[in-house]
């Protein structure tokens, strides 16, 4: 099983993605988590990606998507993945599309998280408050920036995977047990 996670910042992706990987014995491949290890690492990625990260921007496709091309190679992924926070802008998701295409490999479908953007800029809030420490982005006004950031680059591929007929869409203001029941409806579909 390969899928997509689609949804702003603080929609539930990532607890969703974990729920899944241990449900469906896939793994999670988090761009996010993998630039943060990458920042703590002081690794030559990480120096080139920290101040982009702090400021709420995106890291260029370019880079982004080697990164996810080497990842899918890993032996951890052959019996799926779950993308989260990737593709983040139509070129990603062109890039993924011929990647994909030149493994042999096909995506099942793209799960679209719906959230009510006052309620999320409240969770926004709540989750600068309690996470400060943990990364550096999520203060609010770089989580804001982050949210700008989604509705200019990655709410396009809403359409984008619509004309293709791939995606689905969850209504991710429901209660995270009432999101995964959806979810697994969707993938026992696919
Ligand atoms: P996330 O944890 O998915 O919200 O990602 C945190 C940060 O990592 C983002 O604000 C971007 O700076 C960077 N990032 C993660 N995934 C991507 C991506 N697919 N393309 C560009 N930048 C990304």
């Amino acid at each position: 099983m390969r899928l997509i996670l689609l949804g702003p910042p603080g929609a539930g992706k990532g607890t969703q993605a974990g729920r899944l990987v241990n449900a469906h014995g896939i793994v999670q491949l988090s761009t996010g988590d993998m630039l943060r290890a990458a920042v703590a690492a002081e690794s030559e990625v990480g120096l080139k990606v920290k101040d982009v990260l702090t400021r709420g921007d995106l890291v260029s496709d370019e880079l982004i998507c080697s990164i996810i091309s080497d990842r899918i190679d890993q032996p951890d992924c052959s019996n799926g993945f779950i993308l989260d926070g990737f593709p983040r802008t139509i070129a990603q998701a062109d890039a993924l599309g011929e990647l994909l295409e030149a493994k042999g490999m096909k995506l099942d479908a793209v799960v679209q998280l719906e959230v009510d953007e006052g309620i999320l800029l409240e969770r926004i809030e709540t989750r600068a408050r309690e996470s400060a420490e943990v990364r550096s982005d999520d203060n609010a006004d770089a989580l804001k920036k982050r949210l700008a950031v989604y509705n200019e680059q990655t709410a396009p591929l809403i359409a984008y995977y619509g004309e293709r007929n791939m995606l689905k869409t969850v209504d991710g203001m429901k209660a995270v047990d009432e999101v995964a029941a959806e979810i697994d409806s969707i993938l026992c579909a696919v």
